[in-house]
């Protein structure tokens, strides 16, 4: 069957610019489809020192290296409920590689950057162009139909069909396929300070966590031109429990710990207050016939270990592949792609773990340390976003201190398929 297209992506943020760039590298014919006119707002800001090899790949360092948008990350790390700070974690105390040294990005401008990248190496990009529904014929999709801004409507067709299009969903909305994890349902609220405090130094790009109560947790990531991303996740229950009030709710729950008060308190709001809750899922498939998913249209975990940037540019770069293999074999079945839903899957099964841990009321990073120094570099690897890799001893011992779950069964290929008509 003749196409415009080889592969039609669904959504131009990190995971399917990554997957675009690596595909038109290849001589493939992509089209992304993409809701929004580029630049546009984004969350989730802080990347891990595994980002580096997706963003090698693709060939993006050196313009990230001298943008204006981002900052330099060199560690994280910890306040108590009553202020106190842990020791910094140093990615190069533990990873000697320039990798060790990340970022946190203004996501409008890096998203830019990723997806103009993807159309110097070949993609056509159309933005504000929406994807409506899949095109499904004899049980394979064949590609989407699109609304622009004017209300016209339009298919496009391709041997592939792969779902980027974020925590809005496109295909497992469609399908049903959204399957939550009812544990991590957290409500998150976050907000952008101008000239809050900075720590000096290498601190001056560190990713802060600081606790509030019932396990509760605020993100503090400093960001260009003075600017702080500051964000509360924790329990609905917990949230909510004075009343719907965004405001109100946000400024009490500055109070809860006092290095996010202090640190706030010279700085001034300039941004309203976003909320999410929606929290962390998993499709119940990877793939159908023609059809893959890759990114948060795929799945979203707690950001605490902020996992999402990387899973999205790694799992673009491994559907990427996983297409292009599957294009030269002329099988785009879902079976095809049994190896990239494994892969992926348990990479996000050691971050999942380790997410399940940290919410776990009995569980202390120094505890699991103290009775097996042995594993402080498989806790690193997992922590820096070497996810591909045995974690059976370091899960093994977390389970002397927290619940460990057991894997999701979900996120496979399905076989056979058969999709809705609308
Ligand atoms: C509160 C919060 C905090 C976070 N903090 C962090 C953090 O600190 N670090 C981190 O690494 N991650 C963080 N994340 C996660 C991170 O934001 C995501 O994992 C990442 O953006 C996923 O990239 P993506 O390419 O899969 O999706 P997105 O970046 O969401 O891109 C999807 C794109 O698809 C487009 N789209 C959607 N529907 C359609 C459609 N029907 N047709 C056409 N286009 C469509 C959208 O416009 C969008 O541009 C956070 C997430 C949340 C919710």
């Amino acid at each position: 069957m003749s196409h415009d297209y080889d592969t039609i992506i669904v959504g131009g943020g990190p995971a399917g610019s990554t997957a675009a760039a690596v595909l038109a590298e290849r001589g493939r014919r992509v089209l992304v489809l993409e809701r929004e006119a580029f630049p546009r707002y984004c969350v989730g800001e802080s990347m891990l020192p595994y980002c580096y090899f997706p963003l090698e790949r693709i060939g993006v360092l050196d313009a990230l290296k001298d943008s204006t948008f981002s900052v330099n990350k060199h560690s994280v790390q910890f306040v108590t409920m009553d202020g106190r700070i842990s020791a910094p974690f140093y990615f190069f105390q533990h990873l000697d590689h320039e990798a060790a040294q990340t970022w946190q990005v203004r996501r409008s401008e890096f998203d830019t950057m990723l997806l103009d990248n993807a159309r110097r190496k070949g993609a056509v990009v159309r933005e504000r162009t929406s994807a409506r529904r899949l095109i499904v014929e004899d049980e394979v999709v064949r590609g989407v139909e699109t609304e622009d801004e004017d209300g016209t409507t339009r298919p496009w067709r391709a041997a592939m069909t792969l779902d980027c299009s974020g925590r809005d969903g496109f295909a497992i909305n469609r399908q049903d396929w959204r399957i939550r994890d009812a544990v991590l349902s957290k409500v998150a609220m976050w907000t952008y300070y101008r000239g809050a405090m900075r720590d000096e130094g290498l601190d001056e790009g560190a990713t802060t966590v600081a606790y509030v109560p019932e396990k509760g947790w605020f993100w503090y990531i400093p960001l260009p031109d003075d600017t702080v991303s500051v964000g509360i996740t924790a329990d609905h229950e917990y949230l909510y429990r004075d009343g719907k009030d965004l405001e109100r709710i946000f400024d009490a729950q500055i109070e809860q710990n006092a290095w996010i008060r202090d640190h706030l308190a010279p700085g001034r709001r300039v941004e309203k207050i976003r909320v999410t809750g929606d929290y962390s899922y998993r499709s119940r498939y990877c793939a159908a016939d023609g059809l893959l998913l890759a990114g948060d249209a795929f799945a979203f975990l707690d950001p605490v270990f902020s996992s999402g940037l990387f899973l999205a540019l790694r799992s673009g770069e491994m559907a990427g592949d996983a297409i292009d293999a599957a294009l030269s074999r002329d099988d785009v079945s879902a079976t095809a792609f049994a190896d990239y839903g494994r892969e992926l899957c348990a990479g996000m099964e050691a971050m999942r773990k380790l997410v399940y841990a940290f919410y776990d009321r009995t569980f202390s990073f120094g505890k699991l340390l103290k009775k097996h120094p042995d594993l402080r570099g498989d806790l690193t690897d997992c922590l820096i976003g070497n996810l591909f890799r045995d974690f059976d001893p370091l899960f093994d011992a977390v389970a002397q201190f927290a619940d460990v779950p057991t894997p999701l069964a979900h996120g496979k290929p399905k076989e056979r398929v058969v999709l809705p008509r609308s």
